[in-house]
């Protein structure tokens, strides 16, 4: 057996032999160090009970240290010139299946008979958060999420209430998921290397979740109150209903009962601050 494809002269080795060019459209960037790529999968503690959803395989680098200790990985990998390349490069491993589609559109249905499913990538940064909420949104029951991404977009997902990286983002990840950093990666551990560092960061669904009656509501609010950063949370709210007498009253009654200053920031609440203020600007509703 040769090097492990993620190792740098192999990964150059396959990128010749097949006149691969990473492909910006893409956002291919192509993991060559081995230590993290053994890290993620040890972060994601992949056994053989699980079943491990993979996003962009590439050439196989990350799949390849997955399928060692996984039941299955099944890889969604949107570049058909990748194919070919990953059929020779994985051939080692009957328990991979790669298939060729955008994962925006999957159809998770597969995985509804796995025991144990974790999911697992080296993201394309261009689509990080549609992927998330797609994830999140197809009601998938995952055991773990562990990927890399823009060291300043983990920053955004693990922020708390109060911080500068704080906002929507931190609210809809949080609302269902606990989520921790992991992992700091420079950006020198991937060929072509990005403009940008890295992070893996993990996120598990939060023990007890039970959806808020409002969410659609809820998240319109959130979205609202994070509008223009530097204004209060009253005039945000101003401009999301309509800035009349009646707004502004409903809105002031709704934070006092709430609990709060009338000059607060958006950022000063917590995800549970903002349901019960959802509540409230229902109750107050004229
Ligand atoms: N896993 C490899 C590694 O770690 O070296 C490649 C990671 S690279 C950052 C991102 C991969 O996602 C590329 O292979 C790219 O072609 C693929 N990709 C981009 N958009 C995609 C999409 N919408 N659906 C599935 N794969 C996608």
């Amino acid at each position: 057996e040769g090097p492990e494809i993620g190792s740098p002269a192999r990964t150059a080795g396959i990128l010749n032999k097949y006149h691969l060019r990473a492909s910006k459209r893409f956002g291919q960037n192509f993991l060559i160090d081995l230590n993290v790529l053994r890290q993620i999968a040890e972060l994601a503690a992949i056994n053989q009970d699980d079943t491990v959803l993979e996003i962009g395989p590439g050439i196989g680098s990350l799949t390849e240290q997955l399928a060692k200790a996984a039941g299955q990985v099944v890889a969604y990998e949107i570049d058909k010139k990748l194919i070919p390349v990953l059929a020779e490069t994985l051939a080692p491993y009957d328990n991979v299946k790669v298939i060729n589609q955008d994962i925006l559109k999957a159809d998770f249905s597969v995985f509804h008979d796995a025991k144990s499913l974790k999911i697992v990538a080296n993201l394309p940064y261009y689509i990080t958060t549609p992927i998330l909420f797609y994830l999140l949104g197809e009601k998938l029951a995952f055991k773990s999420i562990t990927v890399m991404m823009q060291k300043e977009v983990a920053a955004r997902l693990q922020a708390q209430v109060g911080s500068k990286e704080y906002g929507e983002l931190s609210l809809a990840i949080q609302y269902r998921t606990d989520v921790t950093i992991r992992l700091q990666v420079p950006r020198s551990a991937f060929m072509p290397s990005p403009n940008v560092d890295s992070a893996v960061v993990m996120l598990t669904p939060k023990a007890g979740f039970k959806a808020f009656p409002y969410e659609k509501e809820l998240f319109s609010l959130i979205k609202a109150a994070f509008a223009h950063r530097r204004k209060s949370l009253v005039n945000n709210l101003l401009f999301r209903y309509g800035k009349t007498d009646e707004n502004r009253a409903r809105i002031e009654q709704s934070l006092t009962d709430s609990g709060f200053n009338l000059s607060i920031r958006g950022e000063r609440l917590t995800l549970e601050n903002y349901e019960q203020l959802l509540l409230n600007l229902r109750k107050n509703a004229v």
